[in-house]
Order: C-alpha cells, then structure tokens, then sequence
C-alpha cells in the first residue's frame, strides 16, 4: 500500500507540488494526468524518494524516510524511458542491473536465484532468445520490453512509470500496456504512472489523480475523477468532444 500525506516538494525551496494526498491500495493502478508543467514527474521523483519532501510518503505501514535505499528498492522500480545508448550491454546484462541492490556484495556476482529471476523476467516479455544480443541492435519496441524486464528484475510490487510509451509506436504502446496491465494484476501489484494518451490511461488505471498547477484537482475512479468538465477545464480544450470526434473519424474509415 502506497500512502502520500500532505506531501509538497519541489526545486531550489520552491514547491511545484503541494497537499497531495492520497491512498493506493495493493493491486490497484494510479495514472496522474494534467497538462504540460503541472507537476507529474515531480511527482513521480518524489514517490520515488528522489527529492526531499514537506509531509509523508508511507509504504506498506512504513515511512520512506525510515527506509534504507535496498528496502526502498525492493519495493519500488522506475521504469525509465528509452535513452540514447552510449554503451552496449546484452539484453542479459542489461536486465541483470536491476537485480543489483538485492545482490548481498556486487563484487561475488550474481547468484542462481540473480540469474533465474533474470531468464524469468526475459521470458515474461518475450526476450528470452535474444539474450546474447547487443542492446544497441534491437528496435525501440525490444528495448523498451528489455527496460521493462530489467524494472521486473528488481521484483518490486509498485512500478513507476514516466511517459514510457514516449517514441513507441501504436502497437509497441498497446503491448506495453498489456504486459504492465498482466503484471499488476497479480500478487497485488500496483503502478503509479504518468501517460500522456488518456486512452492508454484508461485502458491501464483504476485510479485518476488529476494535477493542476502542483495541486490534485480530482482523485478517484475514472467516472469519478475524470469528468467532461472537469478534463475540459484543466486542459483549457474540449478534450472529450475531441476523442468522440476522431472516433467518429475512424468509425468512418472501418465502415469504409
Ligand atoms: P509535468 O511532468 O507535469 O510536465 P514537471 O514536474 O516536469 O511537470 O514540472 C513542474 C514544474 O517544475 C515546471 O514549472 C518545471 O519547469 C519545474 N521543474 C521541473 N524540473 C525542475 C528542475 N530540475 N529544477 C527546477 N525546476 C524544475
């Protein structure tokens, strides 16, 4: 269970985010949405003790603050986004990273249990066979699956996201959703995720945090929080009168 309270941080002692507070509970996904500048990210790099915060973060019963970094890494992984790759690792070594703050001392190596979380997680996304290969030679979708095994390796229950299908296209996006969808629906697994597509957020997430200037402007189910007017007002557009229009634009071309 992710719990934040009264939670403001920001940058050089001025706050971008403030009074957020809110409960996830095991197996449910969140998806912050709001415009451009809102605060998402800080968000997420607060959640991930990645900025020092005003209020409480509390992870299944415990304060963050308490928490040392392995403890903290054992329960939460950001998944990161598709870099530039300055170095080539294989996809196995690459995957491997992210059992690295649970190996007991980095310079033994991994363990059997290391490499069979490894293979497990290879398999889980469909890379197994591709193991030995560079990670520079795979394509955007590939990689981005290889992230998401390395993220599984560190056998977190709650996944960060930040704008992970950014540069994937149509069908890599849908299949990223899908495995993280099959992922969190188990052993009370939950992500917390920024995703600019409002439809993959709806496909993925049960909870909406809506974000306006730093503060949460609506928190809830999707048809609670997610409101014709509510959406419309915080991005200053007709945001559902959009959507309908370009499906009524496809349903055109499908009936064509
Ligand atoms: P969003 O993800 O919703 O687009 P961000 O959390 O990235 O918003 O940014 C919120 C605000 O914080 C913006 O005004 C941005 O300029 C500012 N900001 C983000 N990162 C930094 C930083 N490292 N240092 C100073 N200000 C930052």
């Amino acid at each position: 269970m992710l719990e934040l309270k009264n939670v403001n941080t920001g940058y050089d002692g001025k706050d971008v985010i403030q009074d957020i507070s809110f409960t996830l509970n095991d197996g449910q996904n969140l998806c912050i949405i709001g415009p451009n500048g809102c605060g998402k990210t800080t968000l997420i790099k607060a959640i991930a003790g990645l900025l020092p915060i005003e209020g409480q973060i509390i992870i299944d019963n415990k304060d963050m603050r308490k928490m040392k970094r392995r403890e903290i890494a054992g329960k939460i992984a950001v998944m990161s986004q598709l870099s530039n790759i300055f170095f080539s690792y294989t996809v196995y070594e690459t995957v491997l990273l992210g059992r690295y703050l649970h190996m007991k001392g980095a310079f033994k190596g991994p363990s059997s249990y290391d490499k069979n979380c490894v293979d497990k997680c290879l398999k889980a996304v469909g890379l197994l066979k591709h193991k030995d290969r560079q990670i520079n030679t795979l394509s955007g979708g590939q990689l981005q699956r290889v992230y998401l095994a390395r993220t599984l390796a560190q056998e977190p229950s709650i996944i960060l996201l930040d704008e992970p299908t950014n540069h994937l296209d149509l069908r890599y996006q849908a299949e990223l959703i899908d495995y993280l969808k099959e992922w969190s629906s188990k052993d009370g697994n939950s992500i917390v995720g920024v995703l600019h597509d409002i439809n993959l957020a709806l496909k993925l997430a049960d909870n909406f945090l809506v974000l306006d200037k730093g503060y949460i402007k609506s928190y809830g189910s999707a048809s609670k929080a997610v409101t014709n007017d509510l959406i419309n007002s915080v991005y200053g557009m007709d945001v559902v009168g959009f959507m309908i229009d370009s499906l009524r634009k496809w349903e055109r071309i499908a009936n064509f």
